[in-house]
């Protein structure tokens, strides 16, 4: 029978029903067969407790079985996204208990729901426990007696969310069964959870992903002698990077989860996801992110001790704590609680990525007793999803049963919190962060105010120019201004000795002001300020740094000074740039300030010709810098509609341009995938298309099969590819083995889940990119196409030998774990560099390290201790020589990185002289990380040193086209918008990446020795 006619008698059966109230007619008695069921599918009673190992069924509400065929945790199948959304509306239908309302859709249209769950006379009143929440939330103004009266009288929400990683597929099954039996079931300790809470279940966050694992999951249940569906696609973007995006907020998943949070104010929020034996509960290694309210560090462990300690009263093994995350980065679902002074935690229970039921021997590191986990698994277990099921639904409702018991608590801490962030201004401090008027960047500028606006935090504006001492206003970031903590105690310390008057910083009117006297505060300092994490510190789980103002590019200014918030200003909405035309003529120049929408606005008119200013000039007596857009004779309407959208200003002009200039075009993009992991360039492909830049998505596979690449595109964007560092490259050319038959990705009746528009389909996913794809690669670069590659995907042109004089490697004992770090332009004539200031903060995250040079020998002598011979005097004196006149040692040449880089000694041997690359055809470097003490502005960087001062970003002649390759990861998570433009420079310059180049410009003064990019082999 197929599941949709038995869908169809069933629904027949139930709807058939009347639809009536819980209490009256309706009786509650425990469903013997579903119990049976339970116990079969549980491997050991210690995978279980008192709490799931039954279920009371009412003869009004139907239970999951009855709409599934099958009971929740059964071997052997998995639900789809509608089906899990259809039992809940059916639930919500026959339950006067549970409610169901939609929260917005995926990238690919898939519904997200919440669900709530409570006593009937709860969810007729959900809307005042909603603005109780609310006030709560914002308690400006509200007085303590009000408070109390409010606490006294609401609920707190527990909101639970299953499957943000696709191939975590217990929780959405778990969670049917949670709703049900918080719906039906009569006993003290569920009627608790239910009078005094309110429940609220998102069964499925990633429901793209979601699909496509249970696409793959019941394929292979139908073809086992066929090998799995690798997931290349978890979401329609990233993969477990989903669950990094609260910094960036730019997934569908991200900005409905987030909003559903600003409306509700949930008390707690917890993510449930899979991985580790058999029950991890979230508390964290430390450092704890050391912005958040320490109540919030002591609820992590309140809440997850409670949970062990129940869950290990009735012998279930292996629920522990502690080693598994650390709490610092504020990127992950969870922290939209966090961040916004709730609670956000989750669980780590075992899962088998599937339903089957699998004998696992564990790692010898899961199962060691530890402080944190006296009571650890097992070595070797059979494990079900209905283990699962069990250990995720029980400890839960251990966890829901709590702060309902507690909730007058609960609540209270929830008011403490937020009172606590508003009075953060003047206790903690700082008083308010600036965004300065007179930013270079004003789109980047509104973009991350905007951000901010999303995630609730209010933004002001100031009318008037304020002054604020400089002593108590601390560093600036991007751009300018004192970086290092350490530069800052300098400085204050020797503001102190002069005891002069502080100088004063100036703010300029029309300011905008982050207030930290509001009940977020908490999250825009944490996402704006510097973060120091010790190297003594645990490693870290992920990124130690996020300087958001740092990494958009946009000004932004501490301020402690609390006069600032006496300051009139007042509120902003939605902040839009003001753009368009101003002057008269038939040229419009563009200043190029590196804001991203000038890359939209190049390919929304991208008939229209448009030039590069090779250097700076001038115009009707203003100032233009090199890369500012001329557009000769275009219509002036077309191009003032975007520009006032876009928030570009445009000036017309009739005086005579002395400037270079080449075209910028409008060119060709692909971004290229594999078959294995997708995860890196899904944060392009959101850049680019949240820009509306243009791009096709290619597979490794199509490249190898395609030999004239250059016929069909420009530009071909290789971010970084998953696995295997820059030895990666092995990988990449072979891709799944070429065995057995062709394993085609498209959609078909058994996998109706696989395409959507944007991703990509084919008949064979084997093969990788192949000899031939990498030899296609070099063809399309040597023909004239440009090909950038990021991170560890640069060794596959540079291992791949299309980049002389360049070499990368692995860090050897650097450790990076994601920072933020200085860069600075090393040749400002580069177009890569247009619109950019001396100096960048970049992402960074372990490498490669790239290098540039000959490697011909000649470093400079050596200095210092150990750099003489055994002799008279000291380490620094110069060696004398018996019986013969002292001879002064040459002194040691003091070269620049980029001249060591291209140095040629004078003696080198003809042969090795004959291999040195023409001027013309010899690698650029355009950007250089900055000098070991200034690199980090932001995070952990261990070995600082092999990177420091080495390329970060270099642009290297092939034939007729170029390769740029990064050392940096320009397009990360959405929070590195102001490295973006490295990447759109790159391309709207894509053959005319030569110029400015040292070989095309006039002979510049250098050292005899030190030959420099001008450097021509004879
Ligand atoms: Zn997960």
């Amino acid at each position: 029978m197929t599941r949709t006619f038995a869908c169809a008698l069933l629904s027949f059966f139930l709807f058939s029903l009347p639809a009536i109230a819980q209490s009256g007619q309706c009786t509650v008695a425990n469903d013997p067969e579903y119990g049976k069921k339970i116990k079969e599918f549980t491997t050991e009673s210690f995978f279980s407790t008192e709490l799931v190992d039954h279920l009371a069924v009412s003869s009004c509400v139907p239970p999951p079985d009855a709409f599934l065929h099958h009971i929740i945790g059964a071997p052997d199948v998995l639900d789809y996204t509608k089906d899990i959304n259809a039992y809940f509306r059916l639930l919500a239908g026959k339950s006067s208990r549970v409610k169901v309302w939609s929260i917005g859709t995926s990238e690919e249209g898939r519904e997200m729901l919440v669900v709530a769950v409570s006593e009937e006379s709860n969810l007729a009143n959900l809307e005042r426990y909603k603005t109780i929440t609310a006030k709560l939330a914002d308690p400006r103004g509200l007085s303590e007696a009000d408070a109390q009266k409010l606490i006294a009288e609401g609920k707190p929400m527990y909101w639970a969310d299953g499957s943000i990683h696709s191939p975590e597929t217990g929780a959405p099954e778990m969670l049917m069964e949670l709703a049900y039996r918080l719906a039906v079931e009569d006993t003290p300790f569920i009627e608790k959870i239910r009078q005094d809470s309110i429940v609220l279940i998102t069964p499925i966050v990633e429901t793209d992903g979601h699909d496509r694992v249970v696409d793959i999951y019941m394929q292979h249940k139908k073809h086992p002698d066929e090998p799995p569906y690798p997931l290349t696609w978890w979401g329609h973007y990233v993969a477990h990077d989903n669950n990094r995006d609260n910094l960036g907020i730019t997934l569908a998943l991200s900005r409905n989860m987030l909003k559903t949070f600003l409306d509700w104010h949930p008390t707690v929020m917890h993510d449930l996801h899979e991985s580790v034996p058999y029950l991890y509960i979230m508390t964290g290694t430390g450092p704890y992110n050391a912005w958040l309210d320490p109540i919030v560090i002591s609820e992590w462990q309140e809440m997850a001790y409670h949970e062990i300690e129940e869950m290990t009263k009735r012998g279930v093994i292996g629920v522990w704590t502690h080693g598994f995350y650390d709490g610092w980065a504020p990127n992950y679902l969870l922290s939209i609680a966090n961040s916004h002074n709730s609670l956000g935690r989750f669980y780590e229970t075992f899962g088998n990525g599937g339903a089957d039921t699998l004998v696992r021997i564990l790692h010898a590191e899961d199962t060691r007793r530890e402080w944190y986990r006296p009571n650890p698994p097992l070595p070797k277990v059979k494990w079900s999803a209905r283990d699962n099921i069990n250990m995720q639904e029980s400890a839960i409702l251990f966890g829901m049963n709590n702060v309902a018991s507690n909730h007058a608590q609960f609540l209270s801490n929830f008011y403490l919190k937020s009172k606590r962030a508003v009075a953060k201004a003047r206790t903690e401090g700082p008083a308010a962060w600036v965004f300065p008027a007179d930013d270079p960047r004003p789109a980047e500028q509104a973009a991350l105010l905007n951000l901010l606006r999303l995630q609730g935090v209010e933004v002001q504006r100031i009318k008037r120019e304020l002054r604020v001492p400089a002593a108590e206003s601390s560093r600036e970031t991007a751009g300018q201004g004192e970086k290092t903590q350490e530069k800052a105690a300098e400085k204050s310390e020797s503001t102190a000795k002069d005891e002069k008057k502080p100088a004063e910083t100036v703010i300029p009117a029309g300011s905008y002001v982050v207030r930290m006297d509001q009940p977020y505060s908490r999250l825009a300092d944490m996402a704006l300020d510097t973060q120091y994490y010790s190297s003594r510190d645990p490693r870290s789980y992920d990124d130690t740094g996020w300087t958001l103002g740092a990494l958009r590019n946009v000004k932004t200014l501490r301020v402690a000074d609390v006069g600032i918030l006496d300051a009139a200003m007042q509120g902003v909405e939605k902040i839009d740039v003001p753009g368009g035309i101003d002057g008269q003529g038939k040229i419009f120049l563009i200043r190029h300030n590196t804001d991203n929408t000038l890359a939209t606005l190049r390919f929304r008119l991208a008939g229209v010709p448009m030039e590069a200013a090779e250097d700076s000039f001038e115009a009707d007596g203003l100032r233009f810098n090199a890369g500012t857009f001329i557009l000769r004779n275009a219509d002036r309407a077309q191009l003032e509609k975007p520009s006032v959208e876009l928030g570009i200003r445009v000036h017309a002009t009739n005086a005579n341009l002395s400037v270079a200039t080449h075209p910028v075009s409008a060119p060709r993009v692909a971004i290229l995938h594999n078959w294995q992991n997708t995860q890196n360039d899904g944060w392009y492909r959101i850049a680019f298309d949240e820009l509306k830049v243009p791009y096709t998505y290619i597979a490794d596979t199509w490249v190898r099969e395609t030999p004239n690449l250059r016929e069909k595109f420009d530009v071909l964007i290789l971010a970084p590819m998953s696995g295997g560092g820059v030895a990666g490259l092995s990988s990449v050319i072979r891709g799944f083995p070429m065995r057995g038959s062709p394993w085609p990705w498209k959609n078909s009746d058994e996998t109706p889940n696989f395409v959507s528009p944007g991703l990509d389909s084919t008949d064979d996913i084997r093969g990788g990119l192949g000899y031939q794809g990498l030899a296609n690669l070099e063809r399309f670069v040597r023909e004239g196409g440009l090909l950038i590659a990021v991170q560890n995907s640069a060794g596959i042109p540079v291992l791949g030998g299309m980049t002389e004089m360049v070499n990368v490697a692995e860090a050897r004992s650097m450790q990076a774990p994601g920072s933020v770090v200085l860069s600075t332009v090393d040749d400002k004539k580069s177009p890569i560099t247009y619109g950019y200031d001396d100096k960048l903060y970049v992402y960074f995250r372990q490498g490669p390290v790239i290098t540039v040079g000959g490697n011909f020998g000649g470093s400079a002598p050596e200095e210092g201790p150990g750099a003489r011979s055994s002799g008279r005097g000291s380490a620094t004196d110069p060696d004398v020589i018996q019986a013969r006149p002292y001879m002064l040692p040459e002194k040691p040449e003091k070269r620049t990185p980029h001249q060591q880089e291209l140095y040629v000694p004078e003696d080198l041997p003809d042969f090795v002289r004959w291999t040195i690359p023409p001027a013309d055809q010899q690698p650029r470097v355009v950007l250089r990380f900055g000098p070991e003490k200034e690199l980090l502005l932001s995070g952990m960087i261990a070995g600082a040193n092999e990177i420091a001062e080495k390329p970060a970003v270099v642009d290297v002649p092939h034939g007729k086209g170029h390769v740029v390759l990064f050392a940096d990861n320009p397009m990360w998570r959405s929070e590195t918008s102001g490295s973006y433009f490295l990447v759109f420079n790159s391309i709207l310059n894509y053959d005319h990446l030569n110029a400015g180049a040292a070989h095309q410009a006039p002979a510049s003064a250098s050292s005899p020795k030190s030959a420099g990019a001008g450097y021509d082999a004879k």
